[in-house]
């Protein structure tokens, strides 16, 4: 009865709104409008000098015409150009043309104006609404515009500032903190009541024999929102979705997967759509070249790679690696045509509970770190995961020739076994626990069949029943086989006390790595070493455990960390806060070292 409903109501829906039409010519991508300048950029597609050839009467800004529908009405891509090869990347907005009024999508960046009231963003929009396709004969009667804004970034409202004659639709959840300008109209998916503007959200846009619809596509930004635009078969996504790859760092991934999903399944009524994102042909940072996919932006597939990616990091299917541009906790994912960046620490709301394990490789799987900007990962030629539980442990896991290392069990989630064995393939694994904390062998006893090593004299429950354990100690090693650069593969223990009395560190030699389980705490400003021994002990413990490891590694991973990499200086810090000692009563020592390094110790 309820499906029959709704099935009814469907088809009702579709003869009043005359629903999809699939006769919407196709885009072009690259049709110049007569009078505007190609862009011009290199081979890698990075903008040569100011993004053009010759002097550009249109300032920053080039046009192309991609369609004009039955009705007459015209869809256009305006490039925002910016100057220079650098790692910038200049902005597109697009204008739909209706019968009454026309909007323009974005406002780009608020670069420098040449000529203001002749070569700015309004003379250029103007300038294509009252001309014919020629680029010469004046319309009689042009429509003028209004503006909408697919979210808050400055490289999309740059040039808002100058639209203060005219309604400018602001997505509802990205709404300025302060002194929202008085022409800025609350937009949303579905419209609605909100604190925002007067005090409801618009959810369709009408211009005029053309309707744009708001879809919400939140997660790069809260309120980020896209354009549809049914009859003419396109979508614009601002930075959504990315272009070439979506930075969905700022966020949660829970909340990009619905994004991504959402967005699939408004595009399953349309055949072939248009997806336009507002850096036109980003394959790379900076550049502007070539079409990343098929030759056009993006696509149908294109957001179905980016479900796959996101949800399969959420699942853990999917292994990241360092995305070496916004800092040590963002990573990147990819899935075929679509890539996408997070972090560890975003995947789901705090309060989820996540059964899965989700695994970055170090230095990558891609081969295009930056070793000259990263020179502390250039030894890692092991297959080196880092693999995060559910519980916030993170897990090290090494795999040489002869045979590979999981360091640390994490809180026992089942599934880890399995986890670990799709990303090491077939050679043996061992285990070793750098404590007998929880967070270290909660999952031990999924590997029951596999040897083990635990910490000399550590208090390990005798009831998970494990029979293939050695105990190992000071000067104690454990060979691997050979890495990628055919070096031996050397695990060499480390004891150092302090968060327990029985606790180790490890030196993974070639890879030049510490991989320092608990026993230096995590680096952070806050939470730190949770230190269960007296501080004068552990300053002693610490300078003998730095004579015989200074110098031997570059990089730091501890048990509790999202970073994929930790510089030695934290150590030092380490050591310095805790010389320092406490303040008083109080129980935090913190260091005085920036915040890539900062240590705190917590006593007890
Ligand atoms: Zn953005
Ligand atoms: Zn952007």
């Amino acid at each position: 009865m309820t499906h029959r409903l709704v099935a009814i109501t469907a088809i009702a829906l579709a003869l009043v709104l005359n629903l999809p039409a699939q006769t919407a010519p196709p885009l072009e991508y690259y049709r110049l409008v007569p009078g505007f300048l190609p862009e011009y950029k290199n081979a890698s597609g990075r903008n040569l000098g100011n993004g053009f050839a010759t002097p550009n009467p249109w300032g920053a800004y080039t046009a192309c015409l991609m369609a004009t529908n039955a009705k007459g009405q015209r869809t256009w891509r305006i490039e925002n150009e910016l100057p220079g090869g650098g790692t910038s990347q200049g902005s597109t907005m697009y204008l739909l043309e209706g019968s009454e009024r026309a909007l323009l999508i974005d406002t780009a960046q608020n670069t420098q104006d040449t000529t203001a009231g002749q070569s700015d963003l309004k003379a250029v929009v103007r300038f294509l609404l009252g001309h014919e396709n020629d680029g010469k004969t004046a319309r009689p009667n042009p429509v003028d515009f209004i503006v909408a804004n697919t979210h808050s970034h400055g490289d999309h409202t740059g040039k808002n500032r100058d639209m203060s004659d005219r309604t400018v639709y602001y997505p509802d959840l990205d709404w300025p903190r302060a002194n929202a300008p008085a022409n800025y109209v609350p937009i949303r998916e579905g419209g609605g009541a909100t604190t925002h503007g007067n005090g409801t959200t618009i959810g369709e846009i009408e211009l005029g024999g053309r309707t744009i619809r708001a879809i919400s596509l939140y997660e790069h930004t809260p309120g980020s929102t896209g354009y549809l635009d049914t009859e003419n078969n396109l979508i614009a996504t601002g930075d959504a979705i990315g272009s070439g790859y979506v930075w969905a760092h700022f966020g949660l991934i829970s909340q990009y997967a619905e994004t991504v999903r959402h967005l699939r399944d408004v595009l399953r009524q349309l055949n072939n759509p248009a997806v336009l994102p507002a850096h036109f042909y980003q394959v790379d940072e900076a550049s502007r070249g070539p079409a990343p996919i098929r030759g056009h932006p993006l696509d149908k597939q294109y957001v179905d790679d980016e479900v796959a990616a996101a949800e399969g990091v959420l699942n853990g299917s999917v292994v990241g690696e360092p995305y070496g541009t916004v800092g040590r906790n963002v990573v990147i994912a990819k899935v075929n045509t679509g890539q996408m960046t997070y972090g560890l620490n975003m995947l789901f709301p705090a309060n989820t509970v996540d059964r899965a394990y989700h695994a970055i490789q170090i230095p990558g799987w891609s081969g295009t770190v930056d070793f000259a900007k990263y020179p502390m990962l250039a030894n890692i030629k092991t297959n080196f995961w880092l693999i995060r539980d559910g519980s916030n442990n993170s897990l090290y896991l090494i795999r040489g020739s002869a045979k590979a290392l999981l360091v640390g069990t994490g809180a026992g989630v089942p599934g880890l076994a399995t986890f670990v064995s799709r990303l090491i393939g077939s050679v043996p694994l061992e285990v070793i626990v750098t404590s007998d904390d929880p967070g270290q062998i909660g999952g031990l006893m999924q590997f029951a069949a596999d040897k083990i090593y635990t910490p000399k004299d550590a208090a390990i429950p005798p009831q998970l029943g494990l029979t293939n354990v050695s105990q190992v100690g000071a000067g104690d090693t454990i060979s691997l086989g050979t890495d990628t650069a055919n070096r031996p593969v050397t695990i060499q223990v480390e004891p150092l006390a302090g968060h327990s009395a029985t606790g180790l560190t490890l030196l993974d030699v070639s890879d030049r790595v510490l991989l320092s389980g608990d026993a230096l705490g995590a680096q952070s400003a806050t939470d730190g070493l949770v230190l269960n021994t007296p501080l004068p002990d552990f300053v002693t413990a610490l300078s003998a455990w730095r004579a015989k490891t200074d110098g031997k590694y570059d990089v730091v991973y501890t048990a509790h960390n999202f970073q994929w990499f930790t510089l030695p200086a934290f150590v030092d810090q380490l050591q310095a806060a805790a010389v320092k000692g406490p303040a008083g009563d109080v129980k935090t020592i913190k260091s005085a070292g920036a915040a890539d390094i900062v240590a705190s110790i917590v006593l007890k």
